[in-house]
């Protein structure tokens, strides 16, 4: 398998009257063709930002740091420099859906209320696949039906307000793949929607994701769910990766202190009984970001004198894993 998409050393500044905040700290990551990255942390912790960078959406008020890297493979095999791209240039369009899709939380983010479903994603057909407009009109029938929507030929020419929270989800998810995007990204695309609901649609994500071939970025703040839709995952905290890893190996055995808190908060069966301990204290804002490691004003393990005064690196405590924790680095510490 290879890389569909390497991030390397990513940094976002904004600048704001109070000066610059960086709420996105030297983040690297890659997703490979037909596996599924899960990008968790609290909210406030940089996954939809470092995201936006790689769609180069972010607002004018953003600096993308220039030792940022961001390879994107197309599906004919060339190499796209994202960070270099111009985001108003028609090679960005042409990656923004065609190559990369995204859905969101609230699907009206992604709808026009003014449009039918069908206006839309007929349109999104004729811009990256076919522009002759019945068949577009086939394909999108074809994909409302894929994502599980009854009678999508009746579907197809109502408005987003004319659907349940649900079905909207399911048609956003139709309008994001009719493009044919080789990478989507998701965007706490559940979080959203009721327990039932949440379950069909991750079922569906995964069996799309499945079946498609397509790598997928799923961004969340449960833990939970990317054990159940992720193979690969990396643990963001504060704007900075702290841990990642195959999802398995990590959630079996957990390296940094933050991703044990984030695993000890999820109930589970065996946890029934058990209180659910979430990580004490509240993410600090990007704009009072600690000092040393970010995570030592609620680390229980924090070593005085050293995580509140030097970042630990990224070190790989094993092969395929990659931890930033002072507790792992015994070298780091003794060379401190
Ligand atoms: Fe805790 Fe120190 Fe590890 Fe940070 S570096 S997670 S403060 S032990």
């Amino acid at each position: 398998m290879g890389d569909l998409l390497t991030v390397e050393n990513l940094t976002i500044s904004f600048r704001t009257d109070e000066g610059l905040i960086t709420p996105v700290q030297d983040v690297s990551f890659s997703v490979q063709k037909g596996r599924t990255l899960g990008l968790v942390g609290e909210s406030g912790s940089g996954k939809s930002v470092s995201t936006k960078a790689v769609m180069r959406l972010l607002p004018g008020s953003a600096v993308i740091a220039p030792d940022t890297r961001m390879h994107y493979t197309a599906k004919d095999g060339q190499r796209v420099e994202v960070e270099k791209l111009d985001p108003r240039s028609r090679a960005i369009r042409r990656l923004r859906g065609g190559e990369i899709g995204m859905i969101f939380q609230e699907p009206m983010a992604s709808f026009s209320p003014v449009y039918t479903i069908g206006n839309q994603m007929i349109e999104a057909i004729r811009l990256h696949r076919e522009p002759n407009k019945r068949q577009a009109r086939e394909i999108a029938i074809a994909m409302l039906e894929r994502v599980g929507l009854s009678d999508p030929a009746t579907r197809i020419d109502q408005y987003p307000h004319e659907m349940s929270g649900g079905m909207r989800q399911r048609a956003m998810i139709a309008l994001a793949l009719s493009a044919g995007p080789a990478l989507l990204i998701a965007d706490e695309p559940t979080t959203a929607l009721d327990v039932t609901i949440q379950a069909q649609v991750l079922d569906l994500m995964r069996e799309l994701q499945r079946d498609l071939g397509m790598g997928m970025i799923f961004i969340t703040h449960d833990l939970g769910v990317i054990a159940q839709i992720a193979q690969d995952v990396a643990v963001m905290y504060l704007g900075t990766i702290v841990e990642r890893g195959p999802t398995a190996e990590v959630i079996r055995d957990p390296k940094h202190p933050y991703t044990q808190g984030l695993l000890a908060a999820i109930p589970s069966l065996d946890r029934l009984n058990a209180r659910m301990t979430p990580v004490p204290g509240d993410i600090p804002s990007p704009t009072e970001r600690p000092t040393g490691c970010p995570f030592h004003t609620r680390c229980v393990h924090a070593i005085a004198g050293l995580c509140s005064a030097r970042t630990p690196r990224e070190i790989a405590p094993e092969p395929g894993r990659a931890v930033r924790c002072w507790l792992h680095d015994e070298a780091g510490r003794s060379a401190a």
